[in-house]
């Protein structure tokens, strides 16, 4: 981010702009929705110019921007739709101590203002820095389609109640009533009794949440899938939007957690392979003390929490605390890395059963029904396996599975540094340590990807 977004207080404050025509005037349609007072310094200034001084709504100046005419002004816009004088009212406002704009010179800008969806007092900037302004427009139509054009009426008068509300225990039951009234009261009022039904509507309301008994807290389960935010299931995304207390793990990808309400406490369980995590029980605590608290939790784990997840520890907690709880699936490493490859877990004539495997458990590198998985077209997703993927070929080629038998480590899946090793059993160790993988990974055994299915046992071609 190369501009910081902000709301500048202007209100009283000066707004100078130097220019006389359409560019001008083009800003100005932004200023005059602003509480600044705003001086147009311009030789020639358009009729519509002297109209807007005469309602007094500028001050305009009929010369050329001199050195202190900017002086104390917050915002400066350099707009005369010419290059030279545009560079020397900019040099002059700098001077000043202005913060400046040039009209579409990005370069020599100081700031830059973004397309604006107006519902004072919600405002919507949307910037693109310059990249992609047909991007912004896009984004302001959709928006301008989708906020109601009452937003800003009920805003103002929300504004005008929050002493009222504060009646109300900060936080969940606050937001509540919040929402309540923006997307649901205040727009049924305002329709059915027009202004005067929205007071009253409101004290209505008010007294319901008053009285009404706190809500017990809840826990949900929730699956991060893969990586890729798009992955998310739309219950996910709802349930992070919700959520007072985020309790996730390491692999939840940051994208993700940018989801989550703002002002939601974030807690980092961060489990990853074989490195220092919050030990189960203290999650499974710090789950039900918020829980308990009245808090909506969502504890949220990458993949679907129901693979290789703990999950029914967690459950059992929440159960034996008399705790509401529910499971939210997510998209699971073995799915997203097949998908990654192009291949699919089970395929007619080929394997009519994939199976999920845990390359280590409790007790160390993860004893599997070896002799099964040695026999020919048998497809399994090998989750935590790189540590023990020399144990795995090591058992596996014992139990008599050929060393051309597929493998494919994918790493990062469905994230944009995503890698796949193609290699076989034979030098599935080998590869594996040549490539030095670093981020959460899957062996696909018995698949090769699909560009390459046909080339086995050349797999390797990716390493060389
Ligand atoms: N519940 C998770 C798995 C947790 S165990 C799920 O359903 O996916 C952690 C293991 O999952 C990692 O060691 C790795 O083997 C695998 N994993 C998780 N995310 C992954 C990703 N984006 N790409 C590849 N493997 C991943």
């Amino acid at each position: 981010m190369d501009h910081f977004p902000i709301f500048l207080a202007v209100e009283g404050r000066r707004i100078v702009v130097s220019g006389g025509g359409e560019a001008a005037l083009a800003k100005l349609r932004l200023l005059l929705k602003t509480t600044a007072r705003i001086t147009v310094f311009a030789a020639a200034p358009e009729a519509a110019l002297r109209a807007l001084a005469a309602e007094g709504r500028i001050t305009l100046v009929t010369r050329a921007l001199a050195p202190g005419d900017a002086l104390c002004a917050a915002l400066f816009y350099a707009a005369n739709d010419d290059a030279a004088e545009d560079a020397r009212v900019t040099r002059l406002a700098r001077a000043d101590g202005a913060l400046t704009n040039w009209v579409d010179n990005l370069e020599a800008s100081q700031f830059i203002t973004p397309a604006i969806v107006d519902r004072d007092p919600v405002t919507v900037a949307i910037g693109t820095e310059g990249a992609a302004p047909v991007l912004a427009r896009a984004i302001k139509a959709d928006l301008e389609a989708r906020l109601p054009a009452s937003l800003g009426l009920l805003a103002r008068i929300g504004k005008g109640f929050r002493r009222a509300a504060e009646a109300l225990p900060m936080g969940r039951k606050r937001r509540e009533f919040w929402f309540e009234y923006y997307f649901k009261t205040g727009p049924q009022a305002l329709e059915k009794d027009g202004l005067d039904g929205i007071g009253p509507a409101l004290d209505a309301l008010l007294a319901r949440h008053l009285s009404e008994a706190p809500r017990k807290g809840r826990v949900d389960l929730v699956g991060a899938g893969p990586g890729d935010p798009e992955l998310l299931t739309l219950r996910a995304r709802k349930l992070l939007d919700e959520a007072d207390v985020v309790i996730h793990d390491r692999l939840v990808s940051p994208a993700i957690l940018e989801l989550a309400r703002r002002e939601a406490v974030m807690i980092d369980a961060g489990k990853k392979g074989f490195g220092p995590a919050m030990a189960q029980d203290d999650i499974c605590a710090l789950m039900v003390e918020h829980a308990a608290a009245g808090a909506h939790v969502v504890r949220l784990k990458g993949g679907d929490p129901g693979v290789f997840g703990r999950l029914d520890e967690e459950v059992e907690a929440l159960e034996a605390a008399d705790l509401d709880w529910a499971v939210t699936p997510g998209i699971t490493a073995a799915s997203a890395a097949t998908a990654q490859i192009g291949q699919s877990l089970t395929k007619r004539d080929r394997n009519s059963a994939a199976r999920l495997l845990t390359g280590h458990d409790m007790q160390g590198f993860a004893e599997q029904d070896w002799r099964g998985l040695a026999r020919p077209g048998q497809v399994a997703a090998i989750y935590m396996g790189l540590k023990g993927a020399r144990f795995i070929q090591g058992r596996l080629m014992m139990h008599g599975a050929r060393a051309d038998t597929p493998v494919t480590a994918v790493e990062n899946a469905s994230r944009s540094d995503a890698r796949t090793i193609a290699t076989t059993l034979g030098r599935l160790a080998a590869d594996l340590e040549a490539a030095a993988l670093t981020g959460p990974a899957v062996l696909l055994y018995g698949l090769a990807p699909r560009a390459a299915a046909h080339a086995l046992p050349r797999l390797t071609e990716e390493l060389a």
